[in-house]
């Protein structure tokens, strides 16, 4: 099992290596651009250069890469769909040459959740076929926070049964949103019987990342809180995540909150201590 944490890329993707060389990643994922606008800089040949010899040398991988959060392929506003299509298709690109394997992308926003799911799948059709490379998109799961789709396993079923390239999609599982969206992941019952229904519904062989977040929000609250690993309302269920045997060859990133380095590495700490405790 790898373990990751997602990390900046303030200061040129060259920082990253040390960041996560700080963090003993094994696997890290980042955003190529700023997470919250349209507008993105070209990629910098020098920084690249660097960053990918970098990753090369401390061999860390897989690289997964974080799609912005505006995107929206579930909108049923024409300009935002198309947008967003476009932005998916850039940033499959990018990933490319980065040699990243992985663009992640939460599942999108729609007040009508069927014809969201369609409009999900006509999108990532598009964006596919247009990207043509060997990028993997991964599908997030939500926390059904506002119109999220994607809370349920089932949804994301429907959209990866709709893509014509399936073998190019994935999922990722964030263990504080599949919490808040009702799955109860804070008992050893409730684990084996959320990765039960996960491998009979999409497919374990289709889960290509754990997000292992702990939640600050209560099961089922519908909100986005994520917290430091085994103190919040997941609590020991992480250590139930950690050791599930469907589990055990996928890699694992932490989103946690961070105020400085001491805080992932607490996080590290805490996750090797429940990766030993069977
Ligand atoms: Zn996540
Ligand atoms: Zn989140």
């Amino acid at each position: 099992m790898k373990i990751g944490f997602h990390i900046s890329i303030a200061g040129g993707f060259q920082n990253v290596i040390q960041r996560a060389l700080e963090r003993k990643c094994e696997t890290v994922q980042l955003f190529s651009r700023n997470p919250r606008a349209w507008k993105y800089r070209a990629l910098d040949k020098e920084d690249i250069r660097l960053f990918k010899k970098g990753m090369e040398q401390v061999q860390i991988s897989p690289l997964f890469i974080h799609m912005p959060y505006l995107v929206n392929l579930a909108s049923s506003d024409k300009v935002l769909f198309q947008r967003s299509v476009d932005s998916l298709v850039v940033e499959m690109h990018r990933a490319a040459r980065m040699n990243a394997h992985f663009v992640i992308m939460h599942i999108g926003s729609s007040p009508d959740e069927e014809k969201g799911l369609r409009s999900m799948t006509k999108g990532i059709n598009r964006a596919v076929q247009r990207a043509n490379n060997k990028i993997i998109l991964l599908l997030e799961n939500t926390s059904k926070s506002g119109h999220e789709l994607g809370y349920a396993f089932t949804q994301i079923k429907e959209i990866i049964d709709g893509v014509k390239q399936n073998r190019r999609i994935g999922v990722v599982l964030d263990t504080a949103h599949a919490f808040a969206a009702g799955y109860p992941l804070h008992t050893k019952h409730g684990v084996a019987r959320t990765m039960a229904e996960f491998d009979e519904i999409i497919s374990i062989d289709r889960l290509m990342l754990v997000h292992l977040n702990d939640s600050k929000a209560e099961l089922g609250s519908c909100r986005d809180r994520h917290w430091h690993i085994g103190k919040g309302n997941i609590g020991k269920g992480i250590g139930y995540i950690l050791n599930h045997h469907l589990l055990k060859d996928k890699p694992f990133i932490m989103e946690t909150p961070r105020k400085n380095l001491q805080d992932d590495l607490m996080n590290l700490r805490m996750v090797k201590k429940l990766l030993q405790r069977k």
